[in-house]
């Protein structure tokens, strides 16, 4: 698990809020979290995470770890260099139309990883040779999260679409397909889990897709947005969607949906899951000997969520038009203490507030700076979207308890003590 610290001085932060979206900038997203000092642009589809922009990166991290771990996967981290010759074994160093391939003076030629199945499978194959490399009563699967790349063409929805972006990829490997099919299932239930844990469940549907050539179906998970690049077809009773790509009288007969009930969305695809069969492990003789030393090809299933676009997607469906509003599970931190007017009692009660929410392990990014005035502080406090706001002035100090606090959702706030605020709830996560 990343560690990640409690506390943080607004003074200190080198990062800026600022006022006006970067002229180039056309989506919210992007234009949110520039403005928030989250991240910073580099050029289209490419961006730097800033302190608070890591900090909701890294949580995000955490629970998909957390979630993977649990069902046994293994984490690595591969490289993002990848040799020529094993995407060439798989035919997809002249297929794959988003390839960065990358040169040096050597004249050797290299890609630059937008997915890892040319280097998982290498590497398995060191392993695997027999049925006995298998583990027993579960599944192998290997993950890593780690930054990909690709030559997207349209690079204009902030980190929705990244050139260079955090993904989450699994694989999965088998000797038979009842096992497969099994650990599909699970994952199926764990990214559910995933999604209602970041705080988009409710916005996220299992959607059917089709599979290209190796498989007739591909589950992709499918948030409900209207900036989303893709079109489904929700069927609100049963839950489960179906992408436009699919949605032919034949598919909706199969899976005993009725046209009339479905509702049209657009949408954004936060993660997929694929039967891969033997697609890979083929070209690389992944393969085991069974109890009668019969050889049989590896079958293999893959899995991803983009943990950018997953970013991206909360603060699009999640936002209003003051700024971000964070789900408590992934917030950069759990409460804003703002301190209000330069007052020197003023001051020294909020200092006493930081100090114990930290005694207490309670995350706070405490608005310390002198100068600045209510206004802004709270502009900015809105615009930065942390669940629980917390203010220490001349006026919240004339009442009993001192501190008023708000929620990010909430208009009115209210006057607590010190203890009271101590015992907000922990998150669910
Ligand atoms: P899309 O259809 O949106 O291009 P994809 O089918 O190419 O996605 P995969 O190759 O299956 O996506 O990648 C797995 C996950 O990685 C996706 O579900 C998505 O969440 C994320 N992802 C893919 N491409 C990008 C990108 N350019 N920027 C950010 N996240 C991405
Ligand atoms: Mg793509």
């Amino acid at each position: 698990m990343t560690n990640i610290t409690n506390g943080m001085r607004q003074s200190k932060l080198f990062t800026k809020t600022r006022k006006e979206a970067p002229a180039d900038e056309v989506s919210k997203n992007a234009e949110l979290l520039v403005r928030g000092g989250f991240i910073h642009k580099e050029m289209a589809g490419v961006y730097s995470y800033l302190p608070l922009g890591l900090r909701v990166l890294n949580k995000i991290e955490n629970i998909i770890r957390e979630e993977m771990n649990k069902v046994g996967g293994q984490e690595v981290l591969m490289s993002s260099f990848q040799p020529k010759e094993n995407w060439e074994k798989t035919g997809r160093w002249e297929a794959m139309d988003d390839l960065y391939k990358v040169s040096d003076t050597s004249g050797r030629e290299v890609a630059l990883g937008p997915t890892h199945e040319e280097i998982v499978v290498p590497i398995l194959k060191n392993f695997l040779s027999s049925y006995k490399d298998f583990p027993l009563n579960s599944s192998l699967a290997i993950y890593q999260i780690q930054n990909k790349f690709r030559m997207e063409l349209r690079a204009k929805s902030g980190i929705l679409r990244g050139r260079e972006f955090m993904m989450k990829d699994m694989y999965s490997f088998h000797t038979d397909q009842k096992d497969f099919e099994q650990f599909y299932e699970t994952m199926k239930g764990v990214y559910k889990i995933i999604f209602e844990r970041v705080g988009i469940g409710h916005l996220t549907y299992l959607t059917f897709a089709s599979g290209g050539t190796f498989s007739k179906y591909s589950h992709e998970f499918q948030t409900i947005t209207s900036v989303g690049e893709d079109t489904i077809y929700v069927d609100e009773k049963s839950g489960t969607a179906l992408n436009k790509e699919v949605c032919t009288d034949e598919v909706l007969g199969q899976m005993n949906l009725k046209k009339e009930n479905l509702v049209e969305h657009k949408s954004i695809e936060v993660g997929n899951i694929f039967d891969l069969k033997t697609k890979y492990s083929k070209p690389f003789d992944l393969s085991f000997t069974d109890e009668k030393e019969q050889k049989h090809a590896v079958l293999m299933g893959c899995y991803g969520i983009g943990l950018s676009r997953l970013l991206g997607a909360v603060v699009e469906v999640l936002s209003d038009d003051k700024g971000i509003i964070w789900p408590e599970s992934i917030a950069p931190f759990k409460i804003h203490l703002l301190a209000l007017g330069d007052d020197e009692t003023v001051l020294q009660e909020a200092e006493k507030v930081y100090e114990n929410l930290l005694k207490n392990d309670i995350q706070v990014l405490f608005d310390d700076r002198a100068g600045i005035s209510p206004g802004e502080k709270f502009a900015d406090s809105d615009l930065l979207g942390i669940p629980y706001r917390a203010v220490v002035s001349t006026r919240s100090m004339k009442e009993e308890g001192g501190i008023e606090i708000k929620k990010r959702t909430e208009e009115k706030g209210k006057i607590i003590s010190l203890n009271e605020l101590l015992l907000l709830q922990k998150p669910k996560a």
